[in-house]
């Protein structure tokens, strides 16, 4: 909490050079620096593009799409965010182009501007620093950061880049922060270490009237001094705020590197705040955990998206998290759902992994190879997690080929199954529209006491983030809950299935809900942990034979 006279301090990430050069991850470490010194720290991320969210965007293009506990559906980012800062965002934590346009515009069509003639300078500009103190205002922050996308140079972006450029003068130059992230490239026979890219970055940046106050810097090299003061020089920044920024093993060890070469002091200093001690060992013992593991065991994920690394990034990085406590390193096989249609058995796909996940997804495509993924981990004892589509798809297995219901399916796969086990949600007949109409956010549960669900999160109440537009038919419920599948988890009012389980398999879990969103590296989600202890298990009891 600030204090009666504090004000909020703003930090604004943007990069240069080459797009993909770790903004997100970048900021993500600073907050993470202000958190272990204890302050409060709300993250913010401006995206160019002209969609009014990401959620009409396809993973294959944009990577996944990560939900808010509020039910907003952002760049995956956020993901990066909440995972190192360890906070929630909200839908005030990601600002569109789109967005902004369609207040500005809502706005015009109501008369709010008077007659006016409206026009990015200030009538945009204006709406984009609306939303960014708004997020300060709301969560009360110590600091808000705010990542700009894109690349310094791009048209799509300057309308951001301005509005930052007139905080400055709005909130005071003491309470306002840029970081620029850039590249150092190595070039020719020696690997000669180039500066050149830096400095038109920079340049480019001044154009637009900001100076940067720090420079990180991605190298593949460590950076002798002489460069650092050449980068200093050149693009007008101290020494000491030219941050080396190498390849680390693992991302969560990127905070730590950063507090090495100074960057949280040298924030703290700069902008004022009260100098305190970092408190790191938590994380310094967690990344300590992640490079050296005792164990290793793999998960095979079974999606539609799987060639895109980015389209299951939590999933992929609770995984990772679920790894800590259980002192093992997990290595995914991403496995393309199509591709288990082909007439090959699961087990050639399969071959060798410790567990399962059939991850969220969309629409009918690779369904059936699901379906027979989920068989296979059913039928041998494979521990299994099901998340969101892959609740519905062990549903409709389940029903197959343990109710004897031949022909069932969901409704979003075929228009009139033999029995529709999975429907539509109530309250989604007669939705047209595709953006933001979704069951969202977070949602209460109840969970039956005994079941393994209940004995992994250890409660009964429990609230995850929701995204889908199906559920569980209840004319079913009886039938499935006959043959053995239990229902664990329901909504409040009994209305929803939201967690089934099989009691006589080693570790057999699904969830209509979506748990890595939830997952943090100091906070490893239990049914990513639940699913890792129990391959770490099932490896043993393979070698066993
Ligand atoms: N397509 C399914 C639905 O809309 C599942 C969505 C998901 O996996 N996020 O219900």
């Amino acid at each position: 909490m600030r204090g009666g006279e504090a004000v909020t301090k703003f930090i604004f990430v943007t990069g240069g050079v080459v797009s993909s050069i770790g903004k997100g991850i970048t900021t993500a470490s600073l907050g993470r620096l202000l958190r272990n010194r204890g302050f409060s720290v709300a993250p913010v991320k401006l995206d160019p593009y002209i969609n009014v969210d990401a959620g009409t965007m396809n993973p294959y293009q944009h990577g996944e799409v990560f939900v808010t506990e509020d039910g907003a559906e952002t760049d995956l980012d956020l993901g990066h965010y909440e995972r190192f800062m360890d906070v929630a965002c909200t839908r005030a934590s990601s600002i569109t182009t789109g967005k902004v346009y369609l207040s500005v515009i809502q706005a015009e069509r109501r008369g709010d501007y008077l007659g006016g003639t409206v026009q990015v300078i200030p009538h945009v500009t204006n709406e984009i620093k609306r939303t960014i103190l708004q997020v300060a205002k709301e969560q009360e922050a110590d600091v808000v950061i705010a990542e700009i996308g894109g690349t310094v140079g791009d048209i799509e972006s300057l309308p951001f880049l301005e509005a930052i450029r007139q905080m400055r003068k709005d909130v005071g130059p003491e309470n306002t922060m840029y970081v620029h992230v850039t590249l150092i490239p190595q070039i020719g026979p020696w690997g000669e270490v180039k500066t050149k890219p830096t400095q038109h970055s920079v340049y480019k940046l001044r154009e637009i009237g900001i100076s940067p106050d720090v420079l990180v810097c991605r190298t593949e090299v460590p950076l002798d001094e002489d460069v650092k003061d050449k980068i200093s020089l050149f693009c007008d920044v101290p020494s000491r705020a030219v941050v080396e920024s190498m390849n680390v093993e693992t991302i969560y060890e990127v905070p730590l590197a950063y507090e090495e070469a100074g960057l949280g002091e040298y924030v703290i200093e700069k902008l004022g705040m009260e100098p305190r001690e970092p408190k790191s060992a938590e994380w310094k013992a967690l990344v300590d955990v992640l490079k050296d593991p005792r164990e290793s065991c793999r998960i095979a994920v079974v999606g539609k998206y799987t060639s895109n690394g980015d389209a299951y990034k939590s999933i992929n990085e609770a995984l990772i998290h679920a790894g800590i406590p259980n002192h093992a390193r997990v290595d995914v096989r991403w496995i393309e759902s199509d591709s288990l249609e082909n007439g090959r058995p699961p087990e050639e796909f399969l071959e060798g992994v410790d567990g399962l996940i059939v991850a969220p997804g969309f629409g009918g495509r690779g369904v059936e190879g699901k379906i027979r993924a989920v068989q296979y981990a059913r039928e041998t004892g494979l521990p299994f997690l099901g998340i969101c589509f892959g609740l519905q798809i062990s549903v409709i297995e389940f029903a197959r080929n343990v109710c004897g219901l031949s022909g069932a399916n969901s409704e979003e796969v075929l228009d009139d199954p033999a029995y529709p086990v999975i429907h539509l949600l109530p309250e989604q007949k007669g939705v047209a529209d595709k953006g933001a109409t979704m069951r969202l956010g977070s949602w209460p549960c109840n969970l039956v006491t005994g079941t393994k669900a209940a004995k992994l999160y250890g409660t009964t109440r429990i609230t995850e983030r929701h995204r889908h537009r199906y559920e569980v038919n209840n004319d079913f419920r009886e039938k499935l809950a006959e043959h053995g599948m239990v229902i664990s988890g329901v909504s409040p009012d009994y209305r929803l299935v939201e967690m089934i389980e099989l009691p006589d398999h080693p570790y057999f879990l699904a969830t209509q809900a979506h748990p890595e969103f939830k997952s943090r590296p100091n906070r490893p989600h239990p049914l990513f942990s639940g699913l890792v202890k129990a391959a770490i298990a099932q490896k043993a009891r393979v070698a066993a034979g």
